[in-house]
């Protein structure tokens, strides 16, 4: 597809790429301590979708790290991930959106990820219902307790913190810097992050 090889995804905004099957998928955290929330279809069939729920049921694991893969709501891989800086993520909990922080702070007017995978929708031009469910909280150190608690802890990556994802099908993903500032998720500080798209290069080769 024709589009830049980077997209920085700005602080509280969301954006979006095309990534070809067999291609590489990089997504890093510019300045530490931010999670990117991510929803992903199939560009010749958008009813399969990248599903967390599924990804849950084909691992049988809420866990994800490196040599993992993550599924389709036809359980067929997405993506398998090739690199990870952080292996924290969250699979179980939707991103935010205006009701989580109306009726959780009172809040009408707070910028949330449903929001920013919108734009990032219409910036390129897709046309796909996005819903909550469907995202991967990229790097969210969420945490269930023995007595089945879900507990956000800070995010503890540092800056360049790196996840590479090889695609499995013609993709349209996106991603947003998530803008939850009243939470430990991103450290209080939403930042930027940054998409990069690119062919797989054989170790040890520069581009
Ligand atoms: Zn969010």
């Amino acid at each position: 597809m024709n589009q830049p090889n980077e997209v920085v995804v700005p602080a509280r905004e969301g954006r979006g790429v095309y990534v070809d099957e067999g291609q590489m998928l990089d997504i890093v955290d510019l300045e530490g301590r931010q999670v990117g929330d991510l929803i992903a279809w199939f560009r010749n069939d958008p009813s399969e979708y990248l599903s967390p729920t599924h990804t849950v049921s084909c691992n049988a694991s809420i866990a994800l790290g490196t040599g993992s893969q993550v599924f389709s709501n036809r359980r067929n891989p997405v993506f398998t991930i090739v690199r990870d800086d952080v292996e924290r993520h969250d699979i179980i909990v939707p991103c935010c959106d205006h009701e989580r922080f109306e009726r959780d702070y009172g809040l009408d007017d707070h910028g949330h990820c449903l929001g920013n995978l919108e734009q990032g929708r219409d910036l390129l031009g897709e046309d796909f219902d996005l819903a909550g469910e469907m995202a991967w909280n990229v790097f969210m150190h969420n945490r269930v307790t023995d007595e089945g608690g879900v507990v956000t802890d800070p995010a503890a990556h540092e800056a360049g913190a790196t996840i590479t994802l090889r695609a499995h099908e013609d993709l349209v993903v996106l991603l947003s810097s998530c803008p939850q500032d009243l939470t430990p998720c991103n450290d209080f500080n939403p930042t930027a992050m940054l998409m990069r798209v690119r062919d797989e290069q054989p170790e040890g080769r520069d581009s």
